[in-house]
């Protein structure tokens, strides 16, 4: 679907493996800004260990008030494979996260699709939830 790109309903059919980019600014690479244990906010949430969040860099919203905007619209972070999101998700499941929370992650629903195959094979526990958010 990447090389013509309809995941959201900006429906851009743009091809991402040639490395071009639609509305959300993203190409065919797997970029995050962060991977932390979230605590205290949210607590449904986080509950007593924390929540194991990932925010990935761009944003297909657009939102003009964002206030992660160096994240959403700058594309602030770093490239990363899917091997080492599998990695992050495991090592979050180590730490006791409740949860693995995905933070605007629609544009990348593939890697980490794949990347959730990974982690599977190597113990993330089938009871293990996704938290995504603003898909
Ligand atoms: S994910 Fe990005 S490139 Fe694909 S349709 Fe949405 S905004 Fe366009």
């Amino acid at each position: 679907m990447l090389d013509n790109c309809t995941l959201c309903p900006h429906r851009c059919k743009i091809n991402r493996l040639a490395g071009n980019k639609g509305r959300c600014k993203c190409d065919d690479k797997l970029k995050i800004a962060l991977a932390s244990i979230h605590m205290f906010e949210e607590p449904c949430i986080s509950g007593k260990n924390g929540s194991g969040t990932v925010f990935f860099s761009n944003c297909n919203l657009n939102c003009i008030y964002c206030q992660n905007y160096e994240i959403s619209n700058l594309g602030k972070g770093k490239e990363i494979t899917i091997e080492h999101l599998a990695e992050i998700f495991l090592r979050q499941q180590k730490k006791g996260a409740h949860n693995i929370n995905l933070v605007t992650p629609t544009m990348y629903v593939y890697q980490i699709i794949e990347a959730i195959k990974i982690a599977k094979s190597k113990g993330l526990r089938n009871s293990y939830y996704l938290q995504l958010k603003w898909i």
